[in-house]
């Protein structure tokens, strides 16, 4: 955030403490989860005040006071996260050891060292984001890095996180005043590591509304195409949910439980999650809502009752077997319970019905955080604290580098889990895929070398063999086993593999002794120096390292009498002979490759970085086909020079953040005129060879562009084609799309991402 030094005004004082009252009302108020006494209260103010104090000769790049910031992070925590005082006091505090003249010593003499811990933690976050942005030295992936820390903090207090996420989540709400790129890869960031640990943590609320916001900033048109068309059919819904829930009252208030319904609908992220995957228009998909249906009893009765209103709800319309769902007997492992069950409702349409108490409700609504205990000994059993160990788990893992642990987190700790127990009944918690090889290794490394054979409730499986939970297991170990690269392919969890690699890796290294001595007596006898001359000869035959370099040897791969036949040696060092053509070196080729690109008739002109692109290497990317007018970006690839992206591309998000230090800003220059290729998809209901031809004749005649591939396939009276077309830009290529959608039998046209 910017800082900018104007005086914070009388008014905007106004304002600020205002917004303040709002915080220590809410938390005095009936919706607080959390009561406060008076050591907190006064805490609380003195974080407010301290705040207050240390920022102010800070502004946020909207303009606003900066304390405006921490303050709403507060708000966030206490209202929509349901944390108590120490972790208001820390979001009030989250920024100032890093931005002001506090220091840590200063917040931890203030507010305990509880509160200094978890300060510290957001302070570091915040430390490795804000260098990210200045970082030229190369680093494989920052945020991946970032990433990692943001996990060691975790574990040490999920607080830390918890508040990060509020920050996090008011940073996006606020993101307007920031430059399109930052959006974009503010963006990224969010949706590819913060909404799925919300969702991980349980944080439901918060997850819908991270994938909403990132969507309004990397779709906009999407986004903005299904808030209409859902403000359209408000009135329709309302109608709707009310004739579902008529017929049901009468039976509701002879129970004598209190309760009340609610209709909302899905999150516009994820109605266009389902046109994408199923491939459908809006108008097509019937369940764009879910009726809620929320009881007030106590936790004791909270079952009972949730069966016996899906009773009624039953009894009146009917239900959907396969569809339900019973997270109430078994919680899911972020915490959520509830009771799911799809009806036919009125007019034969499928309604999804959510059965659940206040208390569930509020933990599906906020997470676990506000059920949570800080203090003291933890209930074993807490969702939190099991997650937790398999975070701390994976965090130990030392061999793994931070985009493999990234990566390792993305599919071990983001997932669905399954339940199952050593011989001894001990319950372990395993990610949903992993196999009876994981589990092994996660017992015991030596147990995982030199697993033989597996058992999985007394009948031997292979070692592949996908874990379901209740399993119970046994293996058997044998001293002369040892993993061989087949393995690999039988693990998922990141522990398992890293293991197996690590053991491969020794194994090369013993077999490779004889190839190290082979080059010693070689080397010995052209009077060379090993280390020097090693090196030179593994580049020579492109191998990772010195260890593949002798075990090729060893395995008389790679033969040392070819070595006359490609170096002399000169000054005591192996020196290549020359071929008959000169060698080119690689980076010549690759340098005069642009200058030639440049002249071919086609390429689109571009502003990259805000000036005229002639002098960069660039092309369009193939995965996403962008095309004049859409949002780009531009990624500096290794080999290939820069590649523009649309905004939108599949691959957007992975890059932004992975390698947000790679991405550069792209606009189209005004002048271009290029063809560009769009790819779309048509789908309709079949009538013969007839739509073929009508398709085609719309595109070449009617519309006049030029067809590069057509491909239709058929079935049952349903067709999908895929059209590769030549447009001039974006509003050629939208009409195109409007006028096939009004041709007969099209149900539906899209523009393909990939
Ligand atoms: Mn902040």
């Amino acid at each position: 955030m910017q800082k900018v030094v104007i005086a914070v005004s009388d008014e905007e004082k106004v304002l600020i403490h205002k917004d303040y009252e709002q915080l220590v009302n809410f938390l005095e108020g009936p919706k607080s989860k959390i009561s406060i006494d008076d050591t907190d209260r006064e805490q609380i103010r003195m974080a407010y005040e301290l705040a207050v104090d240390a920022h102010s000769k800070q502004r946020r790049k909207s303009g606003e006071p900066y304390v405006m910031h921490p303050i709403a992070v507060a708000q966030i925590c206490a209202e929509e996260i349901g944390l108590g005082a120490t972790a208001i006091v820390c979001a009030l505090l989250h920024d100032v050891v890093e931005d002001t003249d506090v220091t840590l010593k200063e917040v931890i003499d203030q507010f305990g060292p509880r509160a200094g811990k978890i300060v510290d933690g957001l302070t570091k976050l915040d430390g490795l984001y804000n260098k990210i942005d200045e970082q030229d030295t190369y680093i494989a992936s920052p945020q991946a890095e970032n990433f990692k820390k943001v996990l060691s903090t975790l574990v040490e207090d999920v607080r830390v996180v918890l508040i990060k996420m509020a920050d996090r989540l008011h940073n996006m709400r606020t993101l307007g005043s920031m430059p399109r790129h930052k959006q974009l890869k503010i963006a990224a960031e969010t949706s590819y590591i913060y909404s799925p640990l919300a969702h991980r943590l349980g944080l439901y609320k918060i997850k819908t509304e991270f994938e909403d916001l990132c969507m309004k900033i990397t779709h906009t048109e999407a986004y903005q195409d299904i808030e209409a068309k859902l403000k359209a059919t408000d009135q329709e819904r309302i109608t709707y949910v009310k004739n579902f829930i008529a017929p049901l009252q009468d039976s509701l208030k002879e129970t004598g439980i209190d309760y009340r319904i609610t209709g909302r609908s899905k999150s516009i992220y994820s109605i266009w999650n389902k046109i994408k995957t199923k491939k459908v228009a809006f108008e097509e998909i019937y369940d764009l809502f879910a009726i809620r249906i929320i009881v007030d009893v106590p936790k004791k009765k909270e079952k009972q009752v949730c069966w016996q209103v899906y009773s009624i709800v039953t009894d009146v319309h009917t239900p959907i077997p396969e569809r339900l769902k019973d997270w109430v007997t078994t919680p899911k492992s972020n915490g959520y319970e509830s009771l799911h069950t799809t009806v036919i409702g009125p007019g034969g349409r499928y309604v999804e019905v959510q059965i659940r108490s206040e208390r569930m409700d509020e933990i599906a609504e906020c997470g676990y955080a506000a059920h949570w205990k800080y203090k003291g000994v933890s209930n074993q059993q807490n969702v939190y604290s099991i997650w937790l160990d398999s975070v701390r788990e994976i965090l130990d893992n030392e061999d793994s580098d931070a985009i493999e642990f990234l990566n390792d987190f993305k599919t071990n700790l983001f997932k669905e889990e399954v339940y199952v127990y050593t011989p001894k009944g001990d319950l372990k918690i395993l990610p949903k895929g992993a196999t009876a090889l994981d589990f092994a290794f996660s017992i015991h490394t030596d147990i995982g070398y030199h697993c033989t054979a597996i058992k999985v409730n007394n009948k031997l499986v292979p070692m592949g063999y996908k874990l379901q939970n209740g399993d119970q297991l046994h293996i058997t170990t044998n001293k002369n086993q040892k993993p061989t690269e087949n393995w690999l392919k039988m693990v998922v969890t990141g522990r398992a593999r890293s293991k197996i690699r690590s053991a491969m890796r020794e194994e090369k290294r013993r077999q490779g002794i004889t190839g190290k001595e082979a080059i010693e007596r070689k080397f010995q006898h052209l009077k060379i120096d090993f280390e020097e001359n090693v090196e030179i000869l593994a580049k020579y035959y492109r191998l990772k390292s010195r260890i593949d370099l002798y075990f090729e040897i060893a395995k008389e791969r790679i033969s040392l009498s070819d070595l006359k036949n490609i170096f002399t040696v000169e000054g005591g060092k192996l020196v290549r002979i020359p071929e008959e053509e000169p060698a080119v070196e690689p980076q010549t080729i690759q340098e005069v490759k642009p200058r030639k690109k440049k002249n071919i008739k086609g390429r689109p002109q571009l502003l990259i970085a805000g000036e005229p692109g002639d002098s960069y290497n660039y092309s369009l990317a193939t995965c996403c086909n962008p095309v004049l007018g859409d949002g780009i970006f531009a990624y500096l690839t290794a080999t290939a020079g820069l590649k523009i992206h649309r905004t939108s591309c599949p691959n957007a998000t992975h890059m932004m953040a992975n390698y947000g230090y790679r991405i550069m800003k792209a606009e189209w220059a005004s002048t271009t005129n290029t063809s560009f290729i769009a790819n779309l998809l048509i789908t309709g209901v079949d009538d013969g060879p007839g739509v073929i031809e009508r398709l085609s004749n719309n595109i070449s005649t009617k519309l006049g562009l030029n067809i590069r591939s057509f491909y239709i396939d058929g079935n049952e009276g349903y067709f999908e084609g895929r059209v590769s077309l030549l447009v001039a830009n974006k509003d050629q290529l939208n009409l195109a799309i409007i006028n096939l959608k009004k041709l007969d039998g099209i149900s539906n046209v899209v523009r393909l991402e990939d």
